[in-house]
């Protein structure tokens, strides 16, 4: 199932993207996100909320995305963890083979990359919510999830089915 294919590359991000990031906020206890809740800065910083990460649900319509995707793309999800959260990086792996499988006929069987710095992977598109962490300077096309062009799973799967 998962072969080398001749498809073009595209790399998918995890948060808010495939993973729902506020479900998993909504299941942390209010005096933990109060510890949480200033950075220093003035800003909440949950996403370095110790398993945070393991308690997150899928993205309306992700799963079912990526089942659709595959056939025709070389598929590969390229996320950023916190820093200064080690569990996160840990929990991201558990996730995927929770949602994906962990056997090497799975989806995303060693297609996951963890980067701070997207643009350097070389790709096709990247399907980001955000800019950061490099992927405003990403070489390939950004499709950015959740703007008007591409609110959903659905648009972006559309869009995709013209482009191979
Ligand atoms: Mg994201």
């Amino acid at each position: 199932m998962n072969l080398i294919k001749c498809g073009k590359t595209v790399y998918v991000d995890m948060d808010n993207v495939l993973v729902n990031f506020q479900s998993g906020l909504d299941r942390v206890p209010e005096a933990i996100k109060r510890e949480y809740a200033d950075d220093g800065t003035g800003k909440p910083h949950y996403d370095d909320i110790p398993h945070i990460f393991s308690l997150m649900d899928p993205m309306p319509g992700a799963i079912e995305a990526m089942r659709e995707l595959w056939p025709y793309f070389n598929l590969y999800i390229l996320s950023t963890a916190p820093w200064l959260n080690p569990s996160a990086w840990s929990d991201k792996l558990e996730w995927v083979q929770r949602y994906f499988g962990k056997d090497n006929d799975s989806i995303f069987y060693k297609r996951l990359i963890i980067s701070h710095h997207k643009d350097l992977n070389h790709g096709d598109f990247l399907i980001d919510d955000r800019e950061k962490n490099g992927a405003s300077e990403f070489q390939g096309e950004l499709i950015q999830f959740g703007t008007s062009k591409y609110p959903d799973w659905p648009a972006i799967v559309e869009y995709l089915h013209q482009q191979h």
